[in-house]
């Protein structure tokens, strides 16, 4: 109460009241503040219509068709600096299973709350400028905090078919929350799971992200699993169900994804390291060989990136996260053995990542080690090859870093723009890769005038070659750790 008492939120409710109209915090702010959280964003309802809201505030947008008139303050918190007033609605028609047909004001707070999804949810604070605070909970919200159950409000058929959301909403309150579903709100969403399907792709993202950026993100994707919803979010994800490892994994391919994703939820890493622990190991159902203790998965983080590209996508996520996220689980195999990664290798690692992406695949790693149950290798070796990467960072690993460029190469050989530039900077790179100390001007200028002796189709296969070596090299000690771990 003491943050209302001092913020923009009383000054706003003030003068809606001053104007004669009523003021009503509703929604996840009361919840949050009857459980003693700090809330996330501040709703305020009434019964002013947006164009009498509008004239009270005239530094106002009315900002959807919702009724929603956003009010500018000059507060410095985030939170508060745009305050969202809401005419009090009805429940409109849903004959799209999405969208209100159309949005029916309505005349008492009461009737506004109906319109809403859960119990505890839909309680609202009266405010008033004379008396406390007057709690309004038409629907047992105050019992249903106690008893941390997601209940919906009414018939809880009725309310998922009039919008299936409210079904991934049950399960991201109760993972946000820590609270279970309420029987029958549970077996509805069993029975009408389906109506998923007529969801906007965006959102579900929303939803969806939200869950996974709970601390209970675990327990939030097993409950849409449980209850038939992971189906049609990531029904990829359910592939991986029952799907056993081999000798060196104690869970299934899909427990481990959980695990994973339960680790980085813990340390409350990003959502693009949370959605990569999720998805790492997508592509294991694809590429498993064989069955038991000897079982494979050789190469399934390549069709894991690309199974992930798709989900991600299908999902609407933006670009750049679709891109982490596949780079992420693309290169989530990388050796850390310090007795096999050499410096080049280590550089190359660098390369293909980026060093603003190093970091989270090393978070990804340590939940991928973390999620498998059996820690395996040990956090020293990590810690090795971040410091062989730190080391090697200083070092050449761009054709942007190499010390003669396109200019220098038509110049010592005399030759016009063409491939033939392309390929001479290629098989540089690699070779100054390989040993840093021969990216010197005068060594690389030789180097230059005995390429030049070369024919295209030679030049051509070497650039090839040294291109592909950098992904090969890792391929190579890949293989062999791989056959000694099974991995
Ligand atoms: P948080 O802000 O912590 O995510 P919240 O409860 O504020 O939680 P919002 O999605 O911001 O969740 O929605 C605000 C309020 O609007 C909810 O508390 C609920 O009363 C109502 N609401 C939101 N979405 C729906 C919906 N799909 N169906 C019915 N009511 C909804
Ligand atoms: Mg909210």
């Amino acid at each position: 109460m003491q943050d209302i008492e001092k913020s923009e939120i009383k000054t706003v409710s003030e003068a809606l009241l001053k104007a004669g109209f009523e003021a009503c915090l509703v929604g996840g702010c009361v919840r949050d503040i009857l459980l003693g959280r700090e809330p996330k964003d501040w709703d305020i309802t009434t019964n002013a219509k947006p164009e009498e809201i509008q004239k009270i505030f005239p530094d106002s947008v009315y900002e959807n068709n919702f009724g929603t008139v956003g009010v500018k303050t000059d507060s410095d918190d985030p939170k508060l600096k745009i305050i969202e007033i809401t005419t009090y609605r009805l429940e409109g028609k849903y004959t799209d299973k999405r969208h209100p047909d159309e949005i029916k004001f309505a005349n008492t707070v009461e009737e506004d709350l109906a319109r809403r999804d859960f119990t505890v949810n839909s309680m609202a604070l009266r405010m008033s400028l004379d008396r406390p605070f007057e709690l309004i909970d038409p629907f047992g919200g105050i019992q249903d905090l106690t008893g941390k159950t997601i209940k919906a409000v009414g018939n809880p058929e009725d309310r998922f078919q009039e919008d299936a959301l409210r079904m991934m909403r049950a399960v991201r309150f109760m993972a946000q929350l820590d609270f279970k579903i309420e029987e029958k709100t549970e077996a509805a969403i069993r029975k009408h799971v389906g109506l998923l399907e007529f969801i906007s792709h965006e959102r579900i993202r929303d939803e969806f992200s939200k869950t996974i950026m709970t601390s209970d993100a675990e327990g939030g994707v097993e409950k849409m699993q449980e209850l038939g919803i992971l189906k049609y979010v990531v029904p990829e994800l359910v592939e991986g169900v029952g799907v056993s490892q081999n000798q060196h994994h104690i869970f299934t391919v899909f427990e481990h994804n959980l695990k994973s994703l339960d680790y980085a939820a813990k340390k409350n890493f990003s959502l693009e390291i949370r959605l990569a622990a999720l998805l790492h190991d997508i592509g294991k159902p694809k590429s498993k060989r064989g069955e038991g203790p000897d079982a494979t998965f050789y190469g399934h983080q390549v069709v894991g990136a690309r199974i992930a590209a798709r989900v991600l996508d299908r999902m609407h996520f933006s670009k750049e996260i679709t891109e982490k996220v596949i780079l992420l689980i693309r290169e989530h195999m990388f050796v850390y053995d310090p007795e096999t990664v050499t410096d080049a290798g280590a550089r190359r690692l660098l390369r293909r990542v980026g060093t603003e992406n190093i970091e989270d695949l090393f978070m990804l790693r340590e939940a991928d080690r973390i999620g498998s149950g059996v820690p395996k290798a040990q956090p020293y070796r990590l810690r090795h090859l971040k410091f062989r990467i730190e080391k090697v960072s200083k070092d050449p690993i761009s054709a942007k870093m190499i010390k003669v460029d396109g200019a220098d190469i038509m110049r010592e050989l005399n030759i016009p723009p063409g491939p033939r530039i392309g390929w001479i900077l290629a098989i540089l790179l690699e070779e100054v890769l390989d040993d840093p100390a021969t990216n010197k001007k005068e060594y690389l200028t030789n180097r230059i005038g005995a390429l030049g002796l070369l024919k295209d189709d030679q030049l051509a296969e070497m650039a090839k070659f040294a291109k592909k070596s950098a992904g090969e090299a890792q391929t190579r000690v890949e293989e062999e750790i791989k056959k000694k771990y099974y991995v």
